[in-house]
């Protein structure tokens, strides 16, 4: 499909409006062969390609080159008997929970079921019950990829270490990832949802919220969302700027209604949905939006979180509780890095046009990040680096020096010509 094609536009365009790929041609892949076929033909004239499957994710987007879009490939397989599923590289985390739940179990998906679950996954995944079971990435069992020589590969742990290794936390750089098989976890209800704070209790609920993070077993995963409505009718809240908790606690209900106490305790709710619920429903804790929208985000991770810099800012911010599982060494290694932050914190501007200037937006973003530079960790979560920040210096912040340095070595071995972007 080239620029003249009817359907180029909405074949290229996904989830974040503000910028999108602009390839010279689009494979629109139903089959792994389609996409050994694309790889093929890029390789052989020496085209760059880009991958989309939602656009949830899209680093700095492609000008000319090929682009694969893996939307149709979306089959789903879960095998109850190892509690494993295997997913095309288009499904959205929505059909895996479908699959998983009609077995009593559940994947380790985020807070919005619209994301990728393969390059989620690819990237690291922190998900609704990432303290209780560490990164969605720690779950991948097998690879199948189409690397820059063309050729199919299951890849395993056993079977190529190296590449494994690579693959699971380098997302894209590595090859086309056609489907990935991962493991589920035993999980059928949680006990969670939002507690929905008014203006004048945010800063009392940031400041609860983060002493509270410090007592908290691995069963309770929780972020907080301070975000500013706009005065329009059809805004939830509108006009007001509201704290938004986000609980998923598994294990046994009345403990996770025990532990949230302190929480309720800040004060009255505008609205309270923290109740035991199917694993089905878990969309509703982030309650994140689902039409596609125009956005700049940045993030830091931190090693303990200040409150003041977060109050005020213009835009939504959001900070995630990490640690936990998050934090421990996993059986199978892959390159995610930055296993020792404990609070991911990000400021988003929401609303921006197609190729909207960002020189009023930026400085907002900055002024947060310098503010909490004395507790950043300094690493960056590969998941959220978006658009123009998805540079190498930024990337490289992703991973620990000495995996950097492995990933680069075996970058040169696997995509000499950097077919799938530089590192
Ligand atoms: C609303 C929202 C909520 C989110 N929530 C979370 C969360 O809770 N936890 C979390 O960790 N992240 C979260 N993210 C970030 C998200 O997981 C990543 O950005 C992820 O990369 C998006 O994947 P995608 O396929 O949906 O996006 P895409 O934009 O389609 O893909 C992103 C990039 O991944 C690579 N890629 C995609 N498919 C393949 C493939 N088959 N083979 C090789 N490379 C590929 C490409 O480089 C592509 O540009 C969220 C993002 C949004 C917008």
């Amino acid at each position: 499909m080239d620029k003249n094609h009817p359907n180029y536009d909405a074949e290229r365009v996904g989830f974040q409006t503000r910028i999108s790929h602009r390839p010279d041609l689009i494979v629109p892949a139903t089959t792994p062969e389609d996409v050994r076929r694309a790889v093929a033909g890029a390789a052989a004239d020496g085209l760059p390609i880009a991958v989309q499957a939602t656009g949830h994710g899209l680093p700095v987007p492609a000008t000319g080159g090929l682009l694969i879009t893996t939307s149709r490939m979306n089959a789903v397989t879960v095998d109850p008997a190892t509690a494993t599923a295997r997913i095309e590289a288009g499904v959205r985390w929505d059909r895996v929970i479908e699959a998983a739940a009609e077995h009593g179990l559940a994947p380790l998906s985020g807070s919005s079921p619209a994301v990728g679950a393969v390059s989620y996954t690819l990237g690291g995944g922190i998900g609704l019950l990432a303290r209780r079971y560490g990164y969605a990435a720690d779950q991948v069992r097998a690879v199948d990829v189409v690397t820059a020589d063309a050729e199919p590969r299951h890849v395993t742990p056993d079977s190529d270490p190296d590449l494994f290794w690579a693959l699971v936390g380098g997302r894209g750089r590595f090859g086309v990832v056609t489907a990935l098989e991962i493991g589920l976890v035993p999980v059928e209800r949680l006990y969670g949802g939002g507690l929905y704070f008014d203006t004048d209790l945010v800063e009392p609920a940031l400041r609860t919220w983060h002493e509270w993070t410090r007592t908290l077993p691995e069963e309770m995963t929780s972020s907080i969302a301070i975000i500013p409505f706009p005065d329009v009718p059809q805004a939830p809240f509108p006009g007001r700027t509201v704290a938004h908790l986000r609980i998923a606690c598994t294990g046994d209900p009345q403990e996770g209604e025990e532990l949230v106490r302190p929480l309720r305790a800040i004060g009255p709710r505008l609205l309270d949905t923290v109740a035991e619920m199917p694993y089905t429903d878990s969309a509703s804790i982030h309650n994140d939006p689902t039409e596609p929208a125009g956005y700049y985000a940045t993030h830091t991770l931190l090693r303990d979180l200040p409150v003041e810099p977060l109050l005020g800012v213009r835009g939504v911010v959001e900070v995630r509780h990490l640690g936990g599982a998050l934090a421990k060494p996993q059986s199978v290694p892959n390159s995610v890095g930055n296993r020792d932050a404990l609070y991911f914190a990000t400021v988003l501007t929401p609303g921006l046009a197609p190729g909207a200037d960002l020189r009023e937006v930026r400085p907002v973003h900055e002024a947060v990040r310098d503010a909490l530079s004395p507790w950043s960790t300094g690493g960056r979560a590969l998941n959220f680096l978006y658009g123009e920040q998805a540079t190498p210096e930024e990337v490289r912040k992703a991973y620990e020096p000495e995996d950097y340095e492995r990933l680069t070595a075996l970058k040169a071995q696997w995509d000499p010509a950097n077919l799938f972007g530089a590192l």
